[in-house]
Formats: C-alpha cells, structure tokens, sequence
C-alpha cells in the first residue's frame, strides 16, 4: 500500500485501500492477505479488472521474511530490523512497477541506523554503522561513473546507490558486499532466465535494488553463517 502511494502522490492520503482502477473503497473482508486474492481470482470485486501479481508476491515475501527475521535475530535487534525489512519491501515493489526508489525508503531513514546503533539495538559498533553507509554510497557511485564512462548508458540510478548506502549504514561494509554478491548473482540468474523464455533481450533493462533488498535480507537473516562459510576455513 505504501509503495503503491509513493507512486502516486497524489492518492496519498486516502484514508482507506482502493482499487487503482476504479477507484472504489476495498470492503474488509478484501483485504485478508493472500487469502482475498485467491477468493477474488486475482479479480477486483468492483470493476473485475485484474489486481497486480505484486499483491500476493509482496504478502508472501513480508510474512517469510519477517517470520524468519523473528525466529533469527535476539530481540533488542528485532525493531530495527523489523523498520530496515519494510522499507526494503517498500523499495523492491516500487522499483519491480516503476524502476523507482522512493528517498524516504533508504536515504532518510539512515539515520535511524545510527540512533538504534546508539542504544546498542544493532549488532554493530558506530563505525561500522559510519563506514557502512559511505561505502555503500561511494562504492556504487564509482561503478556508475565507470559504467557510464564506457558505455555512455545510465546502468545505475541514483536510487540504487542511495540504497547501498541505506543497506551500509543497517549491515556495515560486510553486508554491502555480500548484498551486492547475492544482488549481483540473483539479478544474473533473474535475467538469463528472462531471455531464455524470450521474454526479453539483452538491452532489457532489469531493475536491480529488488536483487539488492533481498540480498541484505538473506545477509540479516543468515550473517553468522555466511560469514562462517566465507571467512572460516
Ligand atoms: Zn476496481
């Protein structure tokens, strides 16, 4: 819902959930996650037009990802991560519809990271915190500049540089790199698979902070282990 107001200012501050295309107040009992969608068939109940697949997708993906996030981390961290998982929700269902990432999802809540980091509520030390959040903003901006120096494209956005920063300043520079390993390695798998089913070519342009969000997720979710994978032997 958040996502899909960034995106359209101008139903900001509609007090209840309506459907996009006609407009009309969405009953209560349509707003069960998963569940309506599947009673609906996908269908809006007004105006039968079809109700995006991001509905469902991103339901599925905030029941996992907080669950597991619950079932992870010791519970001083649960709050801010809880706020860092939302806004990366926020960030894949805006930037997977419009390539666009909204500033009040990464950029302004950096903050945050380092008031929690404060108080201890994040297991990082506050220069880990520091460090984190100007890698992850210079480190993507360095290879937009060399991408753009070569190819004279725009590979990244803005959006997603303020999205590393954003990922530095909750995981430090460990997280960066790791989110960017699995973002970099999800993106490719994401697009070779589209352009075997011909669903796109090689000039596509795929959006990668969804790769980037769920690459800090799995890192949050599973940083000792991974950590141990890498760095133990
Ligand atoms: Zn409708």
């Amino acid at each position: 819902m958040l996502a899909y107001r960034f995106l359209n200012p101008k139903d900001f501050k509609k007090p209840r959930s309506f459907c996009p295309k006609c407009k009309s107040y969405i009953k209560w009992y349509d707003l069960i996650p998963l569940i309506s969608w599947f009673l609906l068939k996908g269908n809006c109940r007004s105006c039968k037009n079809k109700i995006s697949y991001l509905y469902p997708f991103i339901e599925v993906i905030t029941a996992v990802s907080l669950y597991t996030l619950y079932k992870n981390v010791s519970i001083p961290y649960f709050i801010p991560y809880f706020i860092f998982f939302s806004a990366l929700i926020v960030t894949i269902r805006t930037d997977l519809e419009e390539m666009l990432i909204s500033r009040y999802m990464t950029l302004f809540l950096i903050p945050i990271a380092f008031s929690f980091n404060l108080v201890h509520y994040l297991p990082l030390t506050f220069e880990e915190t520091l460090t984190g959040t100007i890698f992850g903003f210079l480190f993507l901006l360095f290879i937009s500049k060399i991408f753009k120096l070569f190819t004279k494209k725009e590979g990244l956005g803005q959006g997603d540089i303020e999205l590393l920063a954003f990922i530095g300043a909750f995981t430090g520079i460990k997280g960066c790199w790791i989110s960017l390993l699995f973002g970099s390695i999800l993106g490719s798998v994401f697009g070779i698979l589209l352009i075997t089913f011909k669903k796109s070519n090689f000039s596509t342009k795929i959006p990668f902070g969804p790769f980037l969000a769920i690459g800090a997720m799995v890192y949050v979710l599973y940083q000792y282990q991974i950590i141990n994978l890498i760095f133990g032997f």
